[in-house]
C-alpha cells in the first residue's frame, strides 16, 4: 500500500471513530425535560435524571411565600375572603412523592406558615423512605370540594371551611391540619341511631382497619410517626368519631 493512501486510510477511520464517538456522547448528554420541574407543574411524574439537572432533590422542596398563580387559581375556591386568615399567614409547599409506581411525582400544598418549615420536612423524609402517596394537588383542582378531593385519594392541607354539618372552623381553614391519601383513610362517625357517616362516601370499606391495604396509616406507619414527632395529633386517635387520614397541629 502506498503511503499517502495509508495516511488517507487512517484519516478515514479517525473521522469514524470520531464520529461514533460523537454520536453515543451526544445520546448520552442529551438534557433531561426539567419543564414540569421549572413549571412546578404539581401532577406530573418526572426522572431522577431530570431532578438531577433541575439541580438536585433539595431544590424540590421548599415553602415559599404564596406566588401569584396560586393565589389567584385558590380565590372562591380554597380561599374565601374572611377575617382570621390572609395570604402572608399561608405558605405555599412545594414537595417530590412517590407512588406505588417507581415515579417520582410532582406535588404542592398550602399551609399555615407556622408549620410549614416542619411539613416540607416531614413531606422530605416521607419521600427519602419512598411513602406511597397517591396525589398532593391543591383542593383547587375540585373545585376545592373535600368529597371529591377524598375520593380522588388526594392529599392537602389549607381549605377555607367549617367542620363538616357545622359552623366550627376547621383546622384546615387556618393551615394548620394535613390530611394524607384520603380515600384509604376515611373519616367516620357513627350515629345515635346506628348508621354511620362516611367520608368520602366511597370509602366504607376502609373503615374497617383490621386487615392489610394500601396507604394504610396505623399506629406502625412512618407518616403517624413523623407527624406526632413534629407535634400534631392523629384523627385516629379520636374517640367520638375517627379521622385515620388527618394530622393537626396541637395547641
Ligand atoms: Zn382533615
Amino acid at each position: 500500500m502506498k503511503k499517502t493512501t495509508r495516511i488517507l486510510l487512517t484519516a478515514l477511520l479517525l473521522c469514524g471513530a470520531q464520529a461514533l464517538y460523537a454520536c453515543s456522547s451526544n445520546a448520552i448528554t442529551t438534557p433531561p425535560d426539567t419543564s414540569a420541574l421549572a413549571r412546578w407543574q404539581a401532577g406530573a411524574t418526572v426522572s431522577a435524571e431530570a431532578v438531577e439537572a433541575f439541580g438536585g432533590v433539595d431544590k424540590c422542596f421548599a415553602a415559599d411565600p404564596i406566588p401569584d398563580g396560586v393565589w389567584a387559581r385558590m380565590q372562591g375556591k380554597t380561599y374565601k375572603e374572611n377575617p382570621y386568615i390572609g395570604r402572608d399567614d399561608l405558605r405555599h409547599v412545594r414537595a417530590l412523592h412517590w407512588d406505588y409506581d417507581g415515579q417520582i411525582h410532582l406535588g404542592e400544598m398550602v399551609c399555615n406558615k407556622l408549620i410549614a418549615d416542619r411539613l416540607v420536612r416531614i413531606l422530605r423524609q416521607l419521600y427519602d423512605a419512598r411513602y406511597p402517596i397517591q396525589r398532593m394537588l391543591l383542593p383547587d383542582v375540585y373545585g376545592a370540594d373535600d368529597e371529591t378531593q377524598m375520593r380522588a385519594n388526594n392529599s392537602s392541607c389549607f381549605c377555607y371551611r367549617a367542620v363538616a354539618g357545622t359552623k366550627v372552623l376547621s383546622k384546615h381553614a387556618r393551615g394548620l391540619a394535613v390530611d394524607i391519601n384520603t380515600l384509604y383513610n376515611p373519616y367516620y362517625k357513627d350515629r345515635a341511631d346506628g348508621t354511620r357517616y362516611v367520608q368520602p362516601a366511597t370509602a366504607a370499606q376502609y373503615c374497617d382497619r383490621t386487615g392489610d391495604f394500601p396507604y394504610k396509616i396505623d399506629h406502625h406507619d412512618l407518616c403517624y410517626r413523623l407527624f406526632r414527632e413534629a407535634g400534631f395529633e392523629w384523627g385516629g386517635d379520636w374517640r367520638t368519631c375517627k379521622d385515620f387520614q388527618h394530622f393537626e397541629l396541637k395547641e
